[in-house]
């Protein structure tokens, strides 16, 4: 009851069960799929600013380089400008040391002396100049260089021959005169192209811009640069404001994220699909899951509603299981049951070996599993049972044991004695009324043997005392002839008075052997006591290789005697010559065990169809002073004995009715003998 209950609520509500249930994995799958999305991005972002930041130590250094290189220039020129100024340095000498200077450092292209009025000293190459061969800013350098007595860089600007170039002018002074100036020039693509090293340059665009961002000079060896990772620094000249900046020829990293994107779409789409096979799966384990809860309240429904006990036992016999009907019928709980061995605590003592041989024989399977037994309640009653044994097999049809139902049969025992003990009394007393009905018949039949009795022994009696008085001689042979009949008739009578006897005494049906010869010889002085009275003829008719059959041999005589008693009575009516009695007993092969079948044939008014119906109702009777239990009877002991009672129209007018007998076989009637004796 519980069970179905929570099946009900359980039913109410599954969607938002199923939700909650999803709803954990869900939020943790889409987790981890924000977190794969996340990491590609997160590892670009981190390449990325390792290159950026690799960039900017790059550039950084490549600065360093060109301060300290511009530094030493700065130094040497210095050096030449103190030597000029001391006159130590003559122009022969200027040569050597300029040559040196510049085969060293080659970003620089020239080197100029010009005197105070801007005129060439001495040159390092051919070219005549004077200042005003220099350009605007290179001028305007010159003029804050003697000014302020320290060397200046001009603004890069197109130079003399061309290219664009940024020049150094060193004043020189002799104490506080000023003696003119040293102008060294650098073409701004050579400070790019020479004192940037090549594996930089081949990486990233180097540019020179000033100030407002004007690009001065450029170098990519490499390609133009992507605009991804860019750098720029402040060249921290005297005199000029110069920026070195620096633009990688590398894109953004995408190959490792589009790959990290690809597998993660690839992944989460394996993932959703191997979650909708799960949530399929899942849907189908609780709808068979439910059906089998339902299926298993079900028959636990079905088990506690059952009066019949149920009992499984293992291949060793030990209970498995056992449902409240049979504990209930044999008193104990279910706990002192399942997992016992035999024997079992509901067996009676006395019955212990008679269990014993029947479990071992059912455990082997050699016994047909249904039969009776008694069992013992736990306050020691004893009571019968039915038991019907069949093998529990497993879903590979293995068998894993016996399922027993045992049915409580005390009940139907009790009224099946009862129904018995009744039928014996109704048979007693039909026996009975039958007897009342032909008492008189009886008496009236005894009156002829009593009547020749007696008639012979008074001839004998006479015959002694006529021989006394007359001739004193007896004819012993007429005396012997007397008596011997006197004697015969008395035997009749004493016959007709035993089987009368016989038929009347209340006794339990018996079972033996009986012929049907033997039966007939038996009832026919008493059937022809009826048919005498109504002037019937009997014709018998007995297979001489007739077989014997088993039963109660008064119960058959009774049955008989009925059947020929109804048909004498059938006859009453007819005309004289037709009435006719038959009975013949003949077998019948067809059968696979043979039938013996008795008819009894009558010429009488035969069963009108609305009499037919009724014919073997208790208590059904078409004559005046009938009981209607005759047939009744017989039909219930031909049943008895295994056969079948049957009646159908005589061809030649009136009725037959048949009973048929199981015959005895030859083997069966020795042990028949065996157990009478
Ligand atoms: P009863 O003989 O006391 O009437 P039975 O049960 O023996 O009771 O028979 C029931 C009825 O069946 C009879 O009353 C009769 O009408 C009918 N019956 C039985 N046997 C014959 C027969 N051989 N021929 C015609 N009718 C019969």
């Amino acid at each position: 009851m519980n069970d179905s209950g929570h099946n009900r609520k359980f039913g109410g509500f599954p969607h938002r069960r199923q939700a909650w249930r999803w709803l954990l994995p869900v939020l943790l799958m889409l987790l981890f799929l924000s977190t794969l999305l996340w990491l590609p991005w997160q590892a670009q972002r981190m390449e990325t600013n390792e290159r950026q930041e690799q960039l900017i130590a790059d550039t950084l250094w490549v600065e360093q380089t060109i301060r300290f290189q511009l530094s030493r220039n700065e130094e040497s020129l210095r050096l030449v400008a103190a030597e000029i100024a001391a006159g130590s340095l003559s122009t022969q000498k200027w040569h050597d040391r300029l040559t040196a200077l510049l085969r060293n450092s080659r970003e620089l292209s020239r080197i100029v002396w010009l005197d105070t009025t801007g005129r060439q000293v001495i040159s390092t190459d051919e070219l005549p100049t004077s200042l005003a061969d220099f350009s605007k800013s290179s001028q305007l350098a010159a003029q804050r260089a003697r000014n302020t007595r320290t060397p200046q860089y001009s603004q890069p600007a197109p130079g003399l021959a061309g290219p664009m170039q940024m020049d150094y002018h060193v004043p020189l002074y002799l104490g506080n005169n000023y003696i003119g100036s040293l102008v060294a020039t650098y073409p701004t693509g050579s400070i790019l192209d020479r004192m940037v090293p090549w594996w930089f340059a081949q990486d990233n665009e180097i540019t020179l811009t000033d100030d407002d961002d004007v690009i001065i000079d450029k170098r990519s060896a490499g390609g133009p640069g992507r605009g991804v990772y860019t750098h720029s620094r402040a060249l921290d000249l005297p005199g000029v404001a110069l920026m070195l900046r620096t633009n990688s020829v590398k894109s953004a990293p995408k190959l490792l994220p589009n790959l990290l994107v690809g597998s993660v779409i690839a992944l989460s789409l394996g993932l959703l699909w191997s979650l909708g096979a799960l949530w399929r799966d899942i849907n189908r384990r609780l709808a068979a899951e439910g059906a089998l809860r339902h299926q298993v309240s079900f028959r636990t429904a079905m088990e506690n509603s059952l009066l019949t006990g149920l009992r499984a036992r293992d291949l060793e016999g030990r209970i498995t299981y056992v449902n409240p009907a049979f504990c209930q019928m044999v008193g104990i709980p279910p706990e002192d049951l399942v997992g016992k061995v035999p024997p079992m605590p509901y067996w009676a003592p006395e019955a212990m070996e008679e269990y014993k041989g029947r479990f071992t024989q059912v455990l082997a399977g050699t016994v047909t599993p249904q039969y009776e037994t008694v069992f013992l309640r736990a306050g020691g009653e004893r009571f019968p049972v039915l038991i019907f044994e069949s093998p529990l097999l497993d879903d590979s049809g293995k068998q894993t044991g016996w399922m027993g139902s045992i049915l409580d049969i005390s009940d139907r025992k009790r009224i099946e004695n009862l129904n018995r003990q009744q039928q014996e009394k109704l048979q007693s007393s039909a026996r009975l009324a039958s007897m009342g009905e032909i008492a008189s018949t009886l008496a009236h039949e005894l009156n002829q043997p009593l009547a020749a009795i007696s008639s012979y022994t008074t001839g004998a009696l006479n015959l002694l005392n006529g021989s006394h008085g007359q001739s004193g001689r007896i004819d012993p042979e007429t005396l012997k002839a007397a008596l011997e009949k006197a004697s015969s008739q008395a035997q009749r009578a004493g016959h007709i008075i035993r089987s009368v006897h016989a038929f009347v005494k209340k006794r339990e049906p018996t079972r033996e052997p009986v012929t049907i010869q033997a039966l007939l010889d038996n009832v026919i002085p008493l059937i022809e006591l009826q048919a005498r009275q109504f002037f019937v003829s009997i014709q018998t008719s007995i297979d001489p290789a007739l077989p014997p059959v088993l039963g109660d041999g008064v119960l058959l005589e009774q049955v008989t005697l009925n059947l020929t008693r109804n048909a004498i009575e059938a006859m009453q009516n007819i005309i004289p010559e037709r009435r006719i009695l038959r009975i013949v007993a003949a077998q019948d092969a067809a059968l696979p065990t043979p039938n013996v079948i008795v008819s009894v044939i009558d010429h009488g008014h035969g069963i009108p169809d609305d009499v037919v119906e009724r014919l073997f109702s208790p208590f059904f009777s078409t004559k005046a002073e009938g009981m209607g239990m005759g047939l009744n009877i017989c039909r219930t002991a031909v049943e008895f004995h295994g056969g079948t009672l049957t009646h159908e129209r005589n061809p030649q007018g009136g009725t037959i009715f048949r009973f048929s007998l199981p015959a005895l076989s030859k083997n069966m009637l020795d042990s028949a003998t065996i157990g009478g004796k």
